[in-house]
């Protein structure tokens, strides 16, 4: 990595500043390499705890890294948690997000040292840089990880109060300027829906509220999407909503070599996956993404529900996870039974690289929209197993919009219901051997194409990014005017 007071800035210098979770963290580092192929000098901010991770997506390349002191004594926030995936409960992410602003002085600091930037992509959660912005005089683009349907509805949602309307947590409810989107209150978190009356809940309304504020009077948004995928909400946001939606995405590399492990080893599972190739077994891929919370019980529905349905599979496990006594137990037994058609992964591993490999044919997943882009650009098909934040509304796009994936079948029929092993067994099968999974195998094979494309030169994602490049470095020596949180 280089240094940028050494280098010349004709082409643009363009600051990133992506937040403390893997989900939101990844597809910045992406948009990193993607603004270095185009020339621009790139300074990424972040915290000394998540600087290794920072440092490895970025070896061998020119990009600076600043590493800001996250703030201290922070109160429930453990000392040296500073990422979400890290903190004990997800309960406290927002005294977490909401602790960030003490970073703002560091950050306006390290500003004044930097070469003049010509925009920047800050994560919408970090509400509080478009003052910062307004200051430099400079664009600021907001990141939120969302795809631009969960975006679209969940804005629809709220604008409209639609979900003041029913009694009922199961009533469904038209999204009317979608009229054939259908939701429910269970679609919904409780920070969302104003169902909390605690502390937790105001906090939660405090951060929702000052980060779409400050994303309003942003100069657009990063979305880590391609126009095919989502045209209609796409051009609802752009033309009824706003800031301009640029879809860049996907926001990931291809190509790649085979991953190592934190030791620069070879793991495991890449021989067991190129093994199950050998051998002409589909592989099922399970993964919950960086932060869920699954019961012991539930993982213990998981484990019985993949060996009965008798396929080959990898499950990767957090270590959040299985942290229960009686879970690790019984999840050791439960290996050694299956161990000829299934593997459980512990630690991180390259998700990307799982799902393009070519015995990887089916990904239980909980539908973070990182997990859905990576899925989609592989060409495999999802069974939808959403838990929190923005995931059903995005199992519903993987299911009723593109036709990618089958939903799993919860006990109670609600989007984020426990999960019995039979409606997990039963599912996998559908997904794995059945002519529904085919269908969903065949049109996630379509989109992947048309995503590829996307991303190749010319196409939608690569002439947008050039078009976001174009407009803000022509007019790099103006001071623009962004407006502050205070107006
Ligand atoms: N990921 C990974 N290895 C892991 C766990 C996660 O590479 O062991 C990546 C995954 O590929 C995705 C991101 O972490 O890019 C998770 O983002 P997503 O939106 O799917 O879920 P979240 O973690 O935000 O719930």
């Amino acid at each position: 990595m280089g240094s940028n007071s050494e280098q010349e800035h004709d082409d643009g210098h363009v600051v990133l500043f992506p937040f403390m979770s893997k989900g939101h963290t990844i597809p910045l580092l992406h948009l990193a390499h993607l603004f270095l192929a185009r020339r621009l000098c790139v300074t990424v901010f972040t915290t000394p705890a998540n600087r290794s991770f920072i440092d490895q997506y970025l070896a061998d390349t020119s990009a600076t890294v600043i590493s800001l002191p996250f703030p201290q004594n922070i109160p429930e926030i453990p000392a040296g948690i500073e990422s979400t995936d890290k903190l004990p409960s997800i309960d406290l992410f927002y005294p977490f997000a909401l602790a960030t602003i003490h970073m703002q002085f560091d950050f306006e600091r390290a500003l004044t040292t930097l070469p003049r930037v010509t925009f920047m992509v800050s994560d919408g959660f970090f509400w509080w840089t478009l003052d910062s912005a307004a200051k430099f005089g400079f664009p600021r683009f907001v990141f939120y990880g969302f795809g631009n349907y969960a975006l679209s509805v969940s804005s629809f949602v709220s604008q409209n109060r639609l979900l003041h309307g029913p009694e009922s947590d199961d009533e469904l409810i038209t999204v009317t300027r979608f009229p054939w989107i259908k939701i429910t209150k269970k679609y919904f978190d409780d920070a969302f829906r104003g169902a909390d009356h605690n502390r937790q809940a105001s906090q939660a309304s405090e951060f929702h509220v000052m980060s779409v504020v400050a994303a309003a009077r942003s100069h657009g948004m990063i979305v880590n999407s391609f126009y095919e995928l989502e045209p209609v909400f796409t051009d609802y946001w752009n033309t009824e909503c706003g800031p301009k939606a640029w879809c860049v995405g996907p926001l990931f590399h291809h190509a790649q070599d085979e991953p190592h492990d934190v030791l620069g080893d070879k793991p495991t599972w890449v021989d067991w996956l190129d093994k199950k190739l050998e051998e002409g077994s589909k592989v099922l891929y399970v993964a919950f993404g960086s932060q869920a919370e699954l019961s012991a019980e539930q993982i213990q529905e998981i484990a019985l529900g993949l060996e009965n349905s008798m396929v080959n599979f990898l499950w990767v496990m957090r270590s959040k996870q299985y942290s229960s006594d009686t879970a690790t137990m019984d999840i050791k037994g439960f290996e050694e039974r299956v161990k000829r058609r299934g593997m459980v992964v512990k630690e991180w591993v390259d998700q990307k690289w799982i799902l393009m490999h070519e015995s990887v044919q089916g990904f239980v997943s909980h539908c973070g929209w990182n997990s859905v882009m990576e899925s989609i650009c592989a060409g495999v098909p999802i069974l939808a197993w959403p838990m929190m934040a923005d995931q059903p509304i995005n199992a519903k796009f993987v299911v009723e919009e593109v036709n990618v994936g089958l939903r799993v079948e919860t006990c109670d029929g609600s989007p984020k219901g426990f999960v019995k092993s039979e409606g997990l067994e039963k599912m996998v099968k559908e997904l794995m051997e059945g002519e529904k999974g085919e269908m969903a195998r065949r049109e996630a094979k379509k989109l992947a194409e048309v995503a590829r494309k996307a991303a190749s030169e010319g196409g939608s994602s690569w002439s947008t990014l050039q078009l976001l490049i174009d407009e803000t470095t022509c007019n790099k020596n103006t001071r623009f005017q962004t407006i502050s949180r205070e107006g």
